[in-house]
């Protein structure tokens, strides 16, 4: 029997989602039943676009591993019309931080332009061991290649709604600026250094104290959850 290209992208997808149910990841369980199949359909379909790099001696990039870093993407991205950021067709993954030779310094993740999106493993881990401290490496990294994969001229740009894209602008630079004058608040400092950080800081705290975030930065919380189309802190995942 012959089988069609749909039967077998389902066939292909099978083990995918058998390994995202048994690992039930907390946003994936939060969600409704009809939402979780949608979900499962955009880690699958996000994991068929990338290629996953082992780097290390016997370090493997092992199934359960690449689903996890799939809907770390899917998280992130899930609000919005399907968007599998496709700019950054490699996953690179280092069994733990690795020496950078351009910066001369241990990193734990980067994005990189020529197509790359590179963690460390045991810091993506932990950044999700510890899922309320608003330290989330996965996160912190897809939204870096999310804000850029929107103006990298590409099959997938542009996704990200100009009226509300302008307004998030605003804020940010608005609260880069107030931040920078203070040693403490809710983002990190690092969220000062230009739009991209304050992108990538203010995501994972959106995801890990999202009440926290609304109470402190009420403007700032609603304009991300407007720019995602979503709303953890009322458990709502597509607006
Ligand atoms: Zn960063």
């Amino acid at each position: 029997m012959l089988l069609g290209p749909y039967i077998l992208k389902q066939l292909r997808k099978r083990p995918l989602v058998h390994e995202l149910r048994r690992q039930q990841p907390a946003y994936y369980a939060a969600l409704p039943y009809s939402l979780q199949r949608r979900f499962e359909h955009r880690v699958a379909e996000f994991l068929q676009r990338k290629t996953f790099i082992p780097r290390g001696e016997s370090f493997d990039v092992t199934l359960d591993m690449q689903v996890r870093i799939a809907a770390c993407a899917v998280q992130l991205t899930f609000g919005l019309e399907p968007v599998y950021l496709s700019h950054f067709s490699k996953i690179l993954v280092y069994p733990n931080r690795y020496y950078s030779t351009i910066f001369k310094r241990y990193h734990c993740g980067e994005i990189n332009m020529r197509g790359y999106i590179v963690l460390s493993w045991k810091d993506f881990e932990t950044g999700y061991r510890n899922s309320t401290d608003g330290f989330n490496l996965g996160l912190h990294e897809m939204a870096h290649a999310l804000h850029l994969q929107n103006i990298i001229p590409h099959d997938e740009h542009s996704f990200l709604d100009v009226r509300h894209l302008r307004q998030w602008n605003k804020l940010a630079a608005t609260e880069m600026q107030l931040r920078g004058q203070k040693a403490d608040g809710f983002l990190r400092l690092q969220a000062c250094q230009d739009e991209h950080e304050f992108f990538a800081v203010s995501a994972e705290s959106f995801f890990e104290r999202p009440q926290e975030f609304r109470t402190h930065h009420p403007e700032i919380y609603r304009a991300l959850a407007t720019l995602l189309q979503q709303d953890p802190a009322q458990g709502v995942y597509q607006l």
